[in-house]
Formats: C-alpha cells, sequence, structure tokens
C-alpha cells in the first residue's frame, strides 16, 4: 500500500510544489536570510530546474508525495531519514 505511492511526480504536483518553495523562500529570505532552511529550499528549487526532484538520495527510490508536499525540501525518504538521523546522533 504504502509502495504504491512511491511514483514519479506529475507535472501538476511538480508546479504546485515549486510553488509552495517559491513562496517559503520569499518568507524566509525576509525573516531569517542565513538559516539552513533557506539553504535547503534553495538546494531543492535546484533540483526541481535540473529535473531530479523527488528521488531520495540515498536509496534512490521516490519520495511519496504527501512526505513532499509537507516538507517539499526533504532530500530523503522518511526510512533513510530516520537511519541518517540516527547515524548523527551516534557520532
Ligand atoms: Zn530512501
Amino acid at each position: 500500500m504504502e509502495e504504491a505511492e512511491r511514483r514519479p511526480l506529475r507535472p501538476e504536483e511538480l508546479s504546485r510544489i515549486k510553488e509552495i518553495l517559491r513562496q517559503r523562500e520569499k518568507e524566509i529570505r525576509r525573516e531569517d536570510p542565513h538559516s539552513e532552511l533557506l539553504s535547503e529550499i534553495e538546494a531543492a528549487l535546484r533540483r526541481l530546474a535540473r529535473g531530479e526532484f523527488g528521488r531520495c538520495v540515498d536509496c534512490g527510490r521516490w519520495i511519496r508525495i504527501r512526505r513532499l508536499e509537507t516538507i517539499p525540501w526533504a532530500r530523503r525518504c522518511r526510512a533513510c531519514q530516520e537511519r541518517w538521523e540516527m547515524l548523527e546522533a551516534v557520532e
């Protein structure tokens, strides 16, 4: 069931996410221009421009659309993100 949600994004989903990212970028640039979140958002917009948006950088699978709509700058799927944070906490 969950696996079925892993798929490439449709063009209308991509443009909706692009809008969300642009909006957040504007707000954060105004409120907190040195935040790490801003660089994450900029990186996500670059991935969008290159057509690389929506794949997990660790496992290469598609990140679920619901996750991307909540956290459009996410670089990892949830499982990989959790693993990554666990490893980071160990060091
Ligand atoms: Zn992953």
